[in-house]
């Protein structure tokens, strides 16, 4: 997605090889313009399927879901990530690597909010190494809801989310797909070859 990539482009920091922040529009500051197109993006990328709810993780995948939950009128689940104890009768719950913090956490959803019943379309804010989709995904199973897509609005191509998100056998669809953040510059996947 152009518009996008030029937000990145114009507002990204990269302190590191491997890390991208983006405070500026999406994990702390949100640009709501830019969080609408977002979601009209994934509306299209989506239109063929049957959506009953977005799943998302909290907290930084919420306001993208949010918006695209308005236009397909359907609610927005975002799973907490738990340290208390878990009523493992009320919720699933699965563990987690993060990312960010390097260490596990507990990633919990209550089973009054994801049932058999549901279509779910599962976004997050960012794909790593895929471990926090993983871990969305074990829940949905858990709940045996159908999984109809998952749309990451930042994808690190040069981690191993996707090939071991496919691997499990779903798609997965990026807004943007950055290539390297080598020499603290973002190159984003050239998609046209
Ligand atoms: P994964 O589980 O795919 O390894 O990492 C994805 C999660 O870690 C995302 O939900 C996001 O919160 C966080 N994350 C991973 N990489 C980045 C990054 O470069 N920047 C930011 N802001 N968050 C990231």
């Amino acid at each position: 997605m152009k518009l996008l990539e030029d937000y990145i482009k114009k507002y990204a920091n990269v302190p590191n090889e491997n890390v991208l922040k983006v405070d500026c529009f999406l994990n702390h500051q949100i640009d709501t313009n830019l969080m609408m197109e977002i979601a009209k993006d994934l509306k299209e990328h989506f239109k063929n399927k049957k959506i009953t709810k977005i799943v998302t993780i909290e907290t930084s995948g919420i306001a993208p879901s949010v918006f695209l939950g308005y236009l397909l009128n359907v609610p927005v689940v975002f799973m907490k990530k738990n340290n208390s104890r878990i009523m493992v009768d009320e919720n699933y719950h699965t563990q987690v690597h993060s990312f960010t913090k390097n260490k596990d956490y507990d990633l919990i959803a209550s089973k009054k909010y994801i049932t058999k019943d549901d279509s779910i379309l599962f976004i997050d804010d960012f794909m790593a190494n895929g471990e926090a989709c993983l871990g969305a995904i074990r829940i949905i199973e858990q709940a045996q809801a159908h999984l109809v897509g998952i749309g990451i609005v930042i994808e690190k191509a040069f981690q191993e989310g996707r090939k071991k998100v496919e691997e499990a056998g779903y798609e997965v669809y990026s807004l943007a797909r950055v290539q390297s953040l080598e020499k603290n510059k973002v190159q984003f996947v050239d998609e046209s070859n």
